[in-house]
Protein backbone atom coordinates (compact mmCIF):
# COMPACT_ATOMS: atom_id res chain seq x y z
CA UNK A 1 0.00 0.00 0.00
CA UNK A 2 1.52 3.70 -0.75
CA UNK A 3 1.18 5.63 2.34
CA UNK A 4 0.06 9.32 1.88
CA UNK A 5 2.73 11.36 4.19
CA UNK A 6 1.65 14.30 1.88
CA UNK A 7 -0.90 17.07 2.92
CA UNK A 8 -3.70 17.62 0.84
CA UNK A 9 -3.23 14.65 -1.31
CA UNK A 10 -5.58 12.27 0.41
CA UNK A 11 -7.86 11.46 -2.30
CA UNK A 12 -4.99 10.93 -4.84
CA UNK A 13 -3.45 8.39 -2.40
CA UNK A 14 -6.50 7.18 -2.09
CA UNK A 15 -7.10 6.17 -5.61
CA UNK A 16 -3.30 4.76 -5.85
CA UNK A 17 -4.39 2.62 -2.76
CA UNK A 18 -7.72 1.42 -4.73
CA UNK A 19 -9.70 2.70 -2.00
CA UNK A 20 -11.78 4.92 -3.85
CA UNK A 21 -12.68 5.69 -7.60
CA UNK A 22 -10.40 8.00 -10.01
CA UNK A 23 -13.07 10.77 -10.74
CA UNK A 24 -13.38 10.24 -14.36
CA UNK A 25 -14.50 6.62 -13.53
CA UNK A 26 -17.31 8.19 -11.79
CA UNK A 27 -17.85 10.84 -14.08
CA UNK A 28 -18.21 7.97 -16.71
CA UNK A 29 -20.40 5.73 -14.40
CA UNK A 30 -23.07 8.80 -14.07
CA UNK A 31 -22.97 9.37 -17.56
CA UNK A 32 -21.34 12.34 -16.63
CA UNK A 33 -18.27 12.34 -18.86
CA UNK A 34 -20.22 11.49 -22.03
CA UNK A 35 -22.26 15.08 -21.58
CA UNK A 36 -18.99 16.81 -20.81
CA UNK A 37 -17.61 15.59 -24.15
CA UNK A 38 -20.76 17.41 -25.82
CA UNK A 39 -20.23 20.34 -24.17
CA UNK A 40 -16.40 20.50 -25.64
CA UNK A 41 -17.34 19.80 -28.81
CA UNK A 42 -19.71 22.66 -28.53
CA UNK A 43 -16.91 24.56 -27.47
CA UNK A 44 -14.97 23.77 -30.55
CA UNK A 45 -16.93 25.18 -32.67
CA UNK A 46 -16.43 28.64 -31.47
CA UNK A 47 -12.89 27.76 -29.64
CA UNK A 48 -13.12 29.36 -25.96
CA UNK A 49 -11.07 26.80 -23.99
CA UNK A 50 -8.77 28.79 -23.34
CA UNK A 51 -9.34 33.07 -21.91
CA UNK A 52 -8.16 34.04 -25.56
CA UNK A 53 -11.10 33.13 -26.26
CA UNK A 54 -10.63 33.17 -30.37
CA UNK A 55 -14.16 32.29 -31.23
CA UNK A 56 -12.60 30.26 -34.09
CA UNK A 57 -14.35 26.76 -35.29
CA UNK A 58 -11.71 24.18 -34.98
CA UNK A 59 -13.92 21.72 -35.81
CA UNK A 60 -13.88 23.22 -39.71
CA UNK A 61 -9.85 23.20 -39.52
CA UNK A 62 -9.79 26.55 -38.24
CA UNK A 63 -6.96 27.56 -36.18
CA UNK A 64 -6.66 30.18 -33.15
CA UNK A 65 -3.85 32.03 -31.41
CA UNK A 66 -2.45 27.87 -30.48
CA UNK A 67 -2.80 26.74 -33.64
CA UNK A 68 -4.25 24.02 -33.44
CA UNK A 69 -7.57 22.90 -35.04
CA UNK A 70 -9.43 19.65 -33.27
CA UNK A 71 -7.06 17.02 -34.15
CA UNK A 72 -4.46 17.06 -31.26
CA UNK A 73 -1.10 15.32 -31.48
CA UNK A 74 1.19 14.20 -29.22
CA UNK A 75 5.03 15.11 -29.13
CA UNK A 76 5.88 12.22 -26.72
CA UNK A 77 4.61 9.67 -23.80
CA UNK A 78 6.83 8.22 -21.02
CA UNK A 79 6.90 7.72 -17.48
CA UNK A 80 8.78 11.00 -15.64
CA UNK A 81 10.78 10.80 -12.82
CA UNK A 82 11.41 14.16 -12.75
CA UNK A 83 7.60 15.37 -11.75
CA UNK A 84 7.17 16.13 -8.04
CA UNK A 85 7.89 12.74 -5.79
CA UNK A 86 4.45 12.30 -5.22
CA UNK A 87 3.63 12.13 -8.61
CA UNK A 88 6.67 9.83 -9.97
CA UNK A 89 6.50 7.40 -11.89
CA UNK A 90 4.11 9.90 -14.07
CA UNK A 91 2.62 8.90 -17.20
CA UNK A 92 3.58 11.93 -18.45
CA UNK A 93 1.76 12.91 -22.55
CA UNK A 94 3.25 16.16 -23.82
CA UNK A 95 0.44 17.08 -25.90
CA UNK A 96 1.91 19.96 -28.83
CA UNK A 97 0.98 23.98 -29.02
CA UNK A 98 0.63 25.94 -26.14
CA UNK A 99 -2.04 28.73 -25.52
CA UNK A 100 1.22 31.14 -24.22
CA UNK A 101 4.29 32.43 -25.76
CA UNK A 102 6.93 31.92 -23.42
CA UNK A 103 10.25 33.49 -24.05
CA UNK A 104 12.22 31.61 -22.28
CA UNK A 105 10.09 28.21 -22.76
CA UNK A 106 12.04 24.95 -22.08
CA UNK A 107 9.85 23.08 -24.42
CA UNK A 108 9.59 25.67 -27.18
CA UNK A 109 9.53 23.25 -29.76
CA UNK A 110 6.70 21.49 -28.53
CA UNK A 111 5.03 24.59 -27.35
CA UNK A 112 5.29 26.29 -30.76
CA UNK A 113 4.44 22.96 -32.73
CA UNK A 114 8.03 23.02 -34.31
CA UNK A 115 7.24 18.91 -33.63
CA UNK A 116 4.34 18.07 -35.60
CA UNK A 117 3.51 15.05 -32.83
CA UNK A 118 1.57 12.08 -33.56
CA UNK A 119 -2.07 12.27 -33.83
CA UNK A 120 -4.49 11.62 -30.84
CA UNK A 121 -6.10 7.96 -31.45
CA UNK A 122 -8.20 7.64 -28.37
CA UNK A 123 -8.32 3.92 -28.40
CA UNK A 124 -4.22 3.72 -29.28
CA UNK A 125 -3.98 6.08 -26.29
CA UNK A 126 -5.76 4.21 -23.75
CA UNK A 127 -4.15 1.21 -24.29
CA UNK A 128 -1.15 2.88 -24.00
CA UNK A 129 -2.05 4.17 -20.56
CA UNK A 130 -3.02 0.83 -19.88
CA UNK A 131 0.45 -0.35 -20.26
CA UNK A 132 2.04 2.41 -18.43
CA UNK A 133 0.22 1.44 -15.22
CA UNK A 134 1.51 -2.02 -15.77
CA UNK A 135 4.69 -0.66 -16.35
CA UNK A 136 4.45 1.63 -12.49
CA UNK A 137 2.91 4.75 -13.43
CA UNK A 138 0.99 6.51 -11.18
CA UNK A 139 -0.93 8.88 -12.82
CA UNK A 140 -1.74 10.26 -16.57
CA UNK A 141 -0.19 13.40 -16.18
CA UNK A 142 -1.32 15.27 -19.36
CA UNK A 143 0.72 18.40 -20.75
CA UNK A 144 2.08 19.93 -23.37
CA UNK A 145 2.94 22.99 -24.08
CA UNK A 146 -0.28 22.76 -22.39
CA UNK A 147 -2.81 20.52 -22.81
CA UNK A 148 -6.06 23.21 -22.70
CA UNK A 149 -6.61 23.13 -26.37
CA UNK A 150 -7.09 19.07 -26.07
CA UNK A 151 -9.35 19.29 -23.70
CA UNK A 152 -11.95 17.10 -26.64
CA UNK A 153 -9.14 14.73 -27.38
CA UNK A 154 -8.43 13.98 -23.91
CA UNK A 155 -11.97 13.24 -22.96
CA UNK A 156 -12.31 11.21 -25.73
CA UNK A 157 -9.16 9.05 -24.44
CA UNK A 158 -10.92 8.91 -20.50
CA UNK A 159 -13.99 8.05 -21.98
CA UNK A 160 -11.89 4.89 -23.79
CA UNK A 161 -10.37 4.27 -20.29
CA UNK A 162 -11.14 1.85 -17.34
CA UNK A 163 -8.61 2.00 -15.23
CA UNK A 164 -8.55 3.46 -11.98
CA UNK A 165 -5.48 5.77 -11.72
CA UNK A 166 -5.79 9.15 -11.08
CA UNK A 167 -5.70 11.99 -13.78
CA UNK A 168 -3.25 15.42 -13.57
CA UNK A 169 -4.08 18.27 -15.65
CA UNK A 170 -0.65 20.02 -15.35
CA UNK A 171 -1.09 23.63 -17.37
CA UNK A 172 -0.48 27.69 -16.99
CA UNK A 173 -4.36 27.56 -15.68
CA UNK A 174 -5.12 30.44 -17.80
CA UNK A 175 -8.04 28.58 -19.59
CA UNK A 176 -11.60 29.71 -19.46
CA UNK A 177 -14.49 29.06 -17.04
CA UNK A 178 -16.62 26.83 -19.16
CA UNK A 179 -13.00 24.89 -19.46
CA UNK A 180 -13.35 24.48 -15.41
CA UNK A 181 -16.56 23.77 -15.72
CA UNK A 182 -15.69 20.88 -18.34
CA UNK A 183 -12.48 19.93 -15.94
CA UNK A 184 -14.80 19.63 -12.29
CA UNK A 185 -15.49 16.10 -11.39
CA UNK A 186 -12.74 14.64 -14.32
CA UNK A 187 -9.63 16.01 -13.21
CA UNK A 188 -8.06 14.37 -9.97
CA UNK A 189 -5.24 16.74 -9.48
CA UNK A 190 -4.21 19.92 -10.68
CA UNK A 191 -0.52 20.44 -11.22
CA UNK A 192 -0.46 24.04 -11.89
CA UNK A 193 1.89 27.00 -12.42
CA UNK A 194 1.39 30.05 -11.04
CA UNK A 195 4.17 31.99 -12.65
CA UNK A 196 3.66 36.15 -12.70
CA UNK A 197 2.58 38.09 -9.75
CA UNK A 198 2.61 41.20 -12.24
CA UNK A 199 0.39 41.34 -15.74
CA UNK A 200 3.10 43.33 -16.98
CA UNK A 201 5.85 40.87 -16.84
CA UNK A 202 2.92 38.17 -18.08
CA UNK A 203 2.43 40.62 -21.56
CA UNK A 204 5.69 40.88 -21.96
CA UNK A 205 7.14 37.31 -21.27
CA UNK A 206 4.18 34.94 -22.40
CA UNK A 207 1.87 37.70 -24.63
CA UNK A 208 -0.86 37.22 -22.11
CA UNK A 209 -3.17 39.46 -20.83
CA UNK A 210 -5.03 39.63 -17.11
CA UNK A 211 -3.10 37.08 -15.81
CA UNK A 212 -2.82 38.00 -12.60
CA UNK A 213 -6.98 37.81 -12.46
CA UNK A 214 -7.91 34.56 -14.87
CA UNK A 215 -4.72 32.60 -12.76
CA UNK A 216 -6.19 33.34 -9.10
CA UNK A 217 -9.59 32.97 -10.37
CA UNK A 218 -9.03 29.30 -12.08
CA UNK A 219 -6.68 28.39 -8.74
CA UNK A 220 -9.42 29.23 -6.47
CA UNK A 221 -11.73 26.66 -8.38
CA UNK A 222 -8.95 24.00 -8.81
CA UNK A 223 -8.98 24.16 -4.82
CA UNK A 224 -12.64 24.24 -4.38
CA UNK A 225 -12.64 21.24 -6.46
CA UNK A 226 -9.96 18.93 -6.13
CA UNK A 227 -6.26 18.74 -4.89
CA UNK A 228 -4.22 21.13 -6.15
CA UNK A 229 -0.02 20.80 -6.45
CA UNK A 230 0.81 24.42 -6.91
CA UNK A 231 4.47 25.09 -9.15
CA UNK A 232 5.72 28.58 -9.11
CA UNK A 233 9.19 28.81 -10.95
CA UNK A 234 11.37 31.76 -9.44
CA UNK A 235 12.29 33.70 -12.43
CA UNK A 236 15.81 35.89 -11.95
CA UNK A 237 14.89 39.27 -11.58
CA UNK A 238 11.44 38.92 -10.65
CA UNK A 239 11.74 38.53 -7.18
CA UNK A 240 9.72 41.08 -5.87
CA UNK A 241 7.24 41.39 -8.75
CA UNK A 242 6.38 38.04 -9.48
CA UNK A 243 7.60 35.53 -6.63
CA UNK A 244 6.43 37.99 -3.49
CA UNK A 245 2.61 38.78 -4.38
CA UNK A 246 2.34 35.24 -5.33
CA UNK A 247 3.32 33.86 -2.31
CA UNK A 248 1.67 36.40 -0.32
CA UNK A 249 -1.53 35.65 -2.70
CA UNK A 250 -1.30 31.81 -1.59
CA UNK A 251 -0.51 32.91 1.88
CA UNK A 252 -3.67 34.68 2.63
CA UNK A 253 -6.06 32.39 -0.08
CA UNK A 254 -5.03 29.29 0.06
CA UNK A 255 -2.13 28.65 2.43
CA UNK A 256 -2.25 24.87 2.92
CA UNK A 257 -1.68 24.37 -0.67
CA UNK A 258 0.83 21.77 -1.33
CA UNK A 259 3.40 24.70 -3.06
CA UNK A 260 7.14 23.93 -5.01
CA UNK A 261 9.03 27.07 -5.12
CA UNK A 262 10.85 25.77 -8.73
CA UNK A 263 14.79 26.89 -8.76
CA UNK A 264 15.55 25.44 -12.32
CA UNK A 265 14.90 28.09 -14.12
CA UNK A 266 17.74 28.40 -17.21
CA UNK A 267 17.81 30.41 -20.10
CA UNK A 268 15.93 28.64 -23.30
CA UNK A 269 14.65 29.87 -26.67
CA UNK A 270 14.45 33.62 -26.70
CA UNK A 271 16.09 34.71 -22.73
CA UNK A 272 19.09 35.86 -24.35
CA UNK A 273 17.11 38.68 -26.13
CA UNK A 274 16.26 39.84 -22.08
CA UNK A 275 19.29 40.85 -20.10
CA UNK A 276 17.42 39.73 -16.73
CA UNK A 277 16.65 36.47 -17.99
CA UNK A 278 19.48 35.31 -19.81
CA UNK A 279 21.07 33.90 -16.45
CA UNK A 280 20.33 31.34 -14.01
CA UNK A 281 18.99 32.22 -10.55
CA UNK A 282 21.76 33.46 -8.33
CA UNK A 283 22.31 32.29 -4.85
CA UNK A 284 20.90 35.09 -3.35
CA UNK A 285 17.82 34.86 -5.42
CA UNK A 286 17.24 31.75 -4.18
CA UNK A 287 18.08 32.67 -0.36
CA UNK A 288 15.52 35.57 -0.96
CA UNK A 289 13.05 33.13 -2.60
CA UNK A 290 12.66 31.19 0.39
CA UNK A 291 13.08 33.78 2.61
CA UNK A 292 9.88 35.67 1.42
CA UNK A 293 8.20 31.73 1.59
CA UNK A 294 9.69 31.38 5.20
CA UNK A 295 7.93 35.28 5.92
CA UNK A 296 4.80 34.25 4.57
CA UNK A 297 4.25 30.96 6.67
CA UNK A 298 3.74 28.59 3.93
CA UNK A 299 4.52 25.37 5.33
CA UNK A 300 2.90 22.50 3.03
CA UNK A 301 6.14 23.12 0.52
CA UNK A 302 7.31 20.00 -1.71
S1 LIG B 1 -7.50 26.94 -27.11
FE1 LIG B 1 -7.34 29.13 -26.70
S2 LIG B 1 -5.75 29.83 -28.16
FE2 LIG B 1 -6.47 27.85 -28.91
S3 LIG B 1 -8.11 28.36 -30.38
FE3 LIG B 1 -9.07 27.95 -28.39
S4 LIG B 1 -9.31 29.97 -27.44
FE4 LIG B 1 -7.77 30.17 -29.11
Amino acid sequence: MIMSLVKGLDRYFAVLNNVKKAKYLIAKEKSLLSQKIELADDVLQNCHFCERRCGVNRLAKEVGYCGINAISSYASEFLHYGEEPELVPSHTIFFVGCTFKCEYCQNWDIANRFVAGTPVLPERLAEIIAMRKYQGAKNVNFVGGDPTPHLHSIMYIMNTCNINTPMVWNSNMYCSNETMDLLSDVIDVYLADFRYGDDGCAEKYSNVKDYWEITTRNFMRAYQDAEVILRHLVLPNHLECCTKPIVQWVAERIPSIRFNLMFQYSPHYKANQYLELNSSLSYEERMRALEIVRDAGLENLV
